[in-house]
């Protein structure tokens, strides 16, 4: 049997993730050597402050503010300090040292992906990041590796903690935006700074990460159209749960077809959307991720689990540790991104779907005539349409319209209609319906 060198390993960070990783890497280094073939030895650990308090005992030997001279002197680097600066730079250190990389950086990834990946292609290293998507449920290997023979049609995603854990206390224990968020600020669960949660620009990053890899093509974050959970109200969850639906915030990618030309494109969206109560996400409760993933021989394929967390993000990150050991060992080129399909990025405005529009109108005869015309005008068919509320006082009702199939600048116009509409009040909510059948 061959016997393998040591393998130096380098982690940058020993925040929540990075000093479970180093726990796990100094608690199950026999049983890690017995996998890979050759032992994981943790040369170092980079941080800030050597002296800060840390929830995980860690020697003291091992702390390091050098992260730079920690880099240059590894086989593999794990890095787990997030933001953009010093990490880019790091890690392309350490790329061109000949070191493999691993990373939970989604935010890294979104801005300066090409680069790195480009810099590990050229010196034919790997970089591996599991961790950056919904933490520790394997989703990045099962759409490079194991569907790489398939193809993918279409990916739902809860992807964000924070948000399913907001909509999920509105929806199930009725508690306003605010409650729910106030709730969810104490729990920790949101970003230091909440927009990047509750705007959907995290959830955007690793919508653009898993299309790229679904569909081989190259998508930046700002090729994601996007919308946030901010304008959504008590009174839109309370109407989607009568007509039988969960509102969650999807990540969408979809294979499509331009409607204009009929040419294959594809279509990444992050946005609130009504999920009806029998799919598999519209059990994803609390801080829970799940990636429902359609394909056109595996079907349907739902990975789930927790999105975030010390231990469990350190889980997917131990699986790339390994998988990068055993390839540093045998060596080889890195296996390179596959962008080659190239397809393009539908504008919202292009985009199929369904929709639940919630109206205010004149609680008069008459109306639903006058508001149907305005569907059939622009070619948008309805599907239902629900008198939920009258409200004597002002001669007003809540009208609720559900439509079939429809492209999105078609319905744009039939809501810039409805507005001008002197039988329509206010326009309250257009929150789009996924994961129905076509
Ligand atoms: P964290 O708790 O804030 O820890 C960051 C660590 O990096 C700290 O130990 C910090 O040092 C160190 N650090 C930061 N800047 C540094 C610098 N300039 N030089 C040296 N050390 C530096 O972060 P985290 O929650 O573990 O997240 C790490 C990464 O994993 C991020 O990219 C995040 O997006 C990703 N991720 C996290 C989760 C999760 O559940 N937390 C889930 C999925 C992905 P000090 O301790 O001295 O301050």
């Amino acid at each position: 049997m061959i016997e393998y060198r040591d393998l130096r390993v380098a982690v940058l960070g020993a925040g929540t993730v990075g000093s479970q990783v180093a726990r796990i890497l100094l608690e199950r280094a026999d049983e890690l050597a017995a996998r890979v073939g050759a032992r994981l030895e943790l040369v170092g650990i980079a941080v800030r402050d050597v002296d800060a308090p840390r929830d995980v005992q860690l020697p003291r030997q091992l702390l390091t503010t050098d992260a730079e001279r920690l880099v240059l002197g590894a086989d593999i680097v794990v890095e787990l300090m997030g933001g953009i600066e010093p990490a880019r730079t790091l890690l392309l250190q350490a790329l061109t040292s000949g070191a493999d990389v691993v990373t939970a950086n989604k935010a890294l990834l979104a801005a300066h992906g090409d680069e790195l990946f480009d810099t590990a292609a050229q010196v034919g290293a790997q970089l591996y990041y599991e961790a950056a998507v919904a933490g520790a449920i394997p989703i990045i290997r099962p759409l490079s590796d194991s569907l790489a023979g398939d193809e993918v049609r279409r990916i739902l995603g809860i992807v964000n903690g924070s948000t399913n854990y907001i909509l999920d206390r509105m929806d199930r224990f009725g508690e306003s935006a605010h409650e729910a968020s106030a709730r969810a600020a104490l729990l920790g669960y949101l970003e230091a700074d909440p927009t990047l949660d509750v705007e959907g620009h995290d959830a955007a990053q690793k919508a653009a990460i898993l299309a790229g890899l679904a569909f081989h093509t190259a998508i930046a974050e700002s090729d994601v159209y996007r919308e946030g959970i901010t304008a959504v109200t008590a009174q839109d969850v309370a109407s989607a749960r009568a007509a039988g639906y969960v509102i969650k915030l999807l990540a969408i990618a979809e294979r499509t077809a331009d409607p204009d030309t009929g040419a294959p494109a594809v279509s990444v969206r992050v946005h609130p959307a009504l999920v009806p109560r029998e799919h598999p996400l519209a059990s994803v409760h609390e801080g829970n991720n799940a990636v429902f993933v359609e394909a056109e021989a595996a079907g349907s394929l739902m990975f789930y689990g927790a999105g975030a967390g010390g231990p469990e993000t350190a889980s997917a990150v131990l699986g790339d540790l390994v998988s990068a050991a055993r390839r540093h060992l045998v060596g080889g080129p890195g296996v390179a991104r596959s962008f080659h399909a190239e397809l393009p990025v539908l504008p919202i405005g292009s985009v199929t779907t369904k929709y639940h529009i919630t109206l205010e109108v004149d609680d008069e005869p008459g109306v639903l005539a006058t508001i149907a015309g305005v569907f059939s005008e622009h070619r948008v068919s309805v599907a239902s349409a629900t008198q939920t509320i009258t409200d004597g006082a002002t001669g007003t009702a809540t009208l609720v319209v559900g439509t079939h199939a429809a492209l999105e600048r078609s319905l744009a116009a039939v809501v810039d209609a409805l507005r001008q509409s002197s039988a329509v009040q206010a326009v309250r909510s257009v929150i789009r319906i996924e994961g129905d059948q076509p």
